[in-house]
């Protein structure tokens, strides 16, 4: 990993330490020297005047403490090494609202990572399933930095079959973004950061990738987070809302029951929520009804 803490600079604790002695070796002997001076009543006659050389001796160190005070101010750049960074698979980024979860509405970055290790039936991602671009990680954090808004979510595809995901994350993080992860729940989530959103999909039978799930991430879950049940259909609604009651969901967690898009299910969906008063909240993707099923919303 090649992130530097953001407060890490001991090259500046040394630059303080070097001036500071030697200003204060320096100051003493023009003391000594002004005390013996004065004591013989001279004046100054040209050359190294002792009165002059201690009036720029208290300037020159205010000058110097400036200075290095200065640079021990937090860096306003990039705290990633630029030179050894890992690089991810990117299948595009795009700034857009963020469409789904408790986080709809919200203008949002988003980072697409290039492959999956899932098919699902429904999949609207399939482009993500190939090699995409190479990109270095201090380019897609300044890049998130240039769209100028707080949020991104960082998705696939799916974003954890890459190690180097992890340290995006972290980058992200470093830089004061707010994160988020949408993920199939496939793959261990233990090394996420504890403050990344995670969106984590919990795919139902309708998807056909139902048995991949890694039933440990749910202790991963916390009340920030987001569990994602996608409903093909009223067998899958049944048997999501069984998940819910058995495993108390929501009682840890956000649940959220999402239609399957451009299936016969949203009002349906709606309306057995409400009729068995289940503890989920129900989510159509926001950006599929503004722009429809368009790439780069
Ligand atoms: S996990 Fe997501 S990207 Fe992968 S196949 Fe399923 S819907 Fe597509």
């Amino acid at each position: 990993m090649n992130i530097e803490p953001q407060n890490k600079e001991p090259q500046n604790f040394e630059v303080l330490f070097r001036h500071s002695t030697f200003l204060v070796r320096y100051s003493a002997v023009q003391t000594i020297k002004n005390v013996n001076y004065f004591s013989n009543n001279k004046r100054c006659h040209g050359g190294l005047c002792p009165p002059i050389i201690a009036a720029f001796v208290v300037f020159a160190s205010i000058n110097s403490f400036a200075k290095t005070y200065k640079l021990r101010k937090p860096n306003q750049q990039s705290t990633i090494n630029n030179h050894q960074s890992p690089t991810l698979s990117v299948s595009e980024t795009f700034l857009s609202l963020q469409g789904e979860g408790a986080w709809a509405g919200w203008p949002c970055f988003f980072i697409r990572l290039s492959g999956c290790n899932l098919r699902c039936t429904y999949c609207d991602t399939q482009y993500a399933y190939n090699e995409g671009k190479k990109r270095d990680i201090p380019g897609l954090v300044d890049e998130w930095r240039k769209s100028r808004v707080g949020l991104v979510q960082v998705t696939g595809g799916e974003p954890l079959l890459q190690a180097e995901t992890l340290v995006l994350l972290e980058a992200l993080l470093n830089e004061g973004a707010r994160v988020l992860l949408e993920t199939n729940g496939s793959l261990a989530l233990g090394n996420v950061p504890r403050e990344v959103i995670k969106i984590v999909d919990r795919k139902t039978p309708g998807s056909g990738m139902e048995e991949f799930f890694l039933e440990e991430n749910l202790g991963w879950l916390n009340q920030g987070d987001q569990l994602k049940f996608v409903i093909t259909d009223r067998e899958d609604y049944e048997w999501a809302r069984e998940e819910v009651i058995r495993l108390c969901l929501s009682c840890y967690t956000e649940v959220l029951f999402s239609p399957v898009w451009g299936g016969p299910v949203p009002f349906q969906l709606a309306e057995w929520i409400i009729a068995d008063r289940l503890s989920v909240r129900f989510q159509i993707q926001l950006h599929k009804i503004l722009w429809g099923e368009k790439r780069g919303t």
